[in-house]
C-alpha cells in the first residue's frame, strides 16, 4: 500500500535562488517531481511536450480555465502558463512530492485553491545580500535591480501565508532544510494515512 504524496510550493522574491536549490533538491531525491506546466507558447525545437511543457492551443487552454484545470495560471509576455491540476493530483495519489517553483503571486493564487499544500518561502540571508546577487547575475540594469529588490519587499511581506521559511544562505544548507520538512511532512497523518486498510493489516511501503 502507497503512503499518499503532498504539494510542496517553492517560492520567494526573484533572484534568491529558488531554480538552484530546486535542482539540487531534485537531484537527491527521487521521490520529488517537478511539477510541469501548460503553455500556448511555441515550443522551440529541442523542446518536448509532455517533457518540458504540456504545449496546448489558445482554445484548448482557454477551456481548460473554464473547466477548471488549472491550479494557477498567468500571462507572461503574451502566452498562457498554468499548473494542470491533473498532473499534480496523480503524482500526490502515486505518493510522490510534487514541487511547484513559483513567484510569490503565483504561490498564493495556488494556496487559493489548494491549501493543502505545504508552502515554503525561500529568504536571502539579507536584503543586501539580495541585492548582491541581483547585479552578480549581470543580466539586469541597476534600474531593474531596484524594481526587483523593491518587489522583493512587497513579496517578502506575504511570507506569514506561508508554513515554512528557509533561508537560502547556501544551497546545501536551504536544501537540507527542505528534505527535513519533506521528512516531516511524509510523517503527516494526513498524508499518512488510510485508517480503513491499515487496520485490514495492509503494510505500507
Ligand atoms: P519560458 O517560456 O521561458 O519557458 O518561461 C517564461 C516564464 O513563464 C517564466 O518566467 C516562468 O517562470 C513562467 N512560467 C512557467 N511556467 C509557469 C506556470 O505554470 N505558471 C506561471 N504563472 N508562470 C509560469
Amino acid at each position: 500500500m502507497k503512503k499518499k504524496g503532498f504539494l510542496m510550493v517553492i517560492s520567494g522574491p526573484s533572484g534568491v535562488g529558488k531554480g538552484t536549490v530546486c535542482q539540487a533538491l531534485l537531484k537527491g531525491n527521487d521521490k520529488i517531481k517537478y511539477s510541469i506546466s501548460a503553455t500556448t507558447r511555441p515550443k522551440r525545437p529541442q523542446e518536448r511536450s509532455g517533457d518540458d511543457y504540456f504545449f496546448l492551443s489558445e482554445e484548448e487552454f482557454e477551456k481548460g480555465i473554464k473547466e477548471d484545470k488549472f491550479l494557477e495560471y498567468a500571462r507572461v509576455h503574451g502566452n498562457l502558463y498554468g499548473t494542470p491540476k491533473d498532473f499534480v493530483m496523480d503524482g500526490i495519489n502515486n505518493g510522490e512530492v510534487i514541487i511547484l517553483e513559483i513567484d510569490v503571486q503565483g504561490a498564493l493564487q495556488v494556496k487559493e485553491n489548494y491549501p493543502n499544500g505545504v508552502f515554503i518561502f525561500l529568504l536571502p540571508p539579507s536584503m543586501s545580500e539580495l541585492e548582491r546577487r541581483l547585479t552578480h547575475r549581470g543580466t539586469e540594469s541597476a534600474e531593474q535591480v531596484e524594481l526587483r529588490l523593491n518587489n522583493a519587499r512587497g513579496e517578502i511581506s506575504k511570507i506569514n501565508e506561508y508554513q515554512y521559511a528557509v533561508i537560502n544562505d547556501t544551497v546545501e544548507n536551504a536544501v537540507a532544510h527542505i528534505n527535513s520538512i519533506i521528512d516531516a511532512e511524509s510523517l503527516r497523518v494526513i498524508n499518512n494515512l488510510s485508517l480503513d486498510e491499515y487496520l485490514k493489516e495492509e503494510t505500507y511501503d
